[in-house]
């Protein structure tokens, strides 16, 4: 099956998250709390923005970027390669400014991955690529990251139905850059 004639929206019965909601969910679950209870904090994220910029920067003249599949996904880049049908290879590309996050960057590629197979697609890779650092990772989905990421997405229902936010200890390393963190810390 190729781009062409996947049928998205016909297999997205049971799917309902957003690549986001992954990377939130590996990061801190208070975050996507928050997230999913539309406090509005992102907009006003200065790395948010600069997160959207990179890509524009980085590859101003790619036609395959800023994909929206399903009305759920939306990919920094997708792209087919290598032959017709089952010789096609599909490669997604996910854009980082760095390597901070790299489990919860990881997640969120890998349930695109997962996303893809779900509705039918053969043949997926996922390329992680840092312009920055001039660094691209490759990513396969194993059976064992397919048993993890269906773990989180557990998780995720879970954290969204619940009344209010996970309480977290004490700051993180990761909160300075957090948009949520007025929320959070006062
Ligand atoms: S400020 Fe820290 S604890 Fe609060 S949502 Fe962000 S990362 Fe999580």
């Amino acid at each position: 099956m190729t781009l062409e004639d996947m049928t998205v929206r016909d297999s997205l019965t049971s799917l309902h998250t957003t690549g986001t909601q992954v990377h939130y969910c590996a990061l801190c679950e208070r975050k996507l709390w928050w997230h999913c209870h539309q406090m509005e904090q992102e907009h006003a994220s200065d790395r948010v923005a600069e997160g959207r910029e990179l890509q524009e920067e980085a590859y101003p003249d790619r036609s395959d970027k800023d994909i929206l599949l399903g009305g759920l996904v939306r990919l920094d880049g997708l792209e087919e390669s290598g032959g017709k049908e089952a010789e096609a290879v599909i490669t997604v590309h996910e854009t980082k400014l760095s390597r901070k996050a790299t489990r919860a960057q990881r997640f969120q590629l890998l349930y695109y991955l997962y996303f893809l197979k779900r509705v039918g697609v053969r043949n997926v890779r996922g390329l992680m690529e840092y312009p920055r650092l001039k660094r691209r990772e490759e990513i396969v989905l194993t059976p064992k990251d397919e048993a993890e990421l269906e773990g989180l997405l557990r998780r995720i229902d879970e954290v969204r139905d619940m009344p209010s936010p996970p309480e977290v200890a004490e700051p993180m390393g990761i909160c300075s850059k957090c948009a949520y963190q007025e929320l959070c810390w006062g």
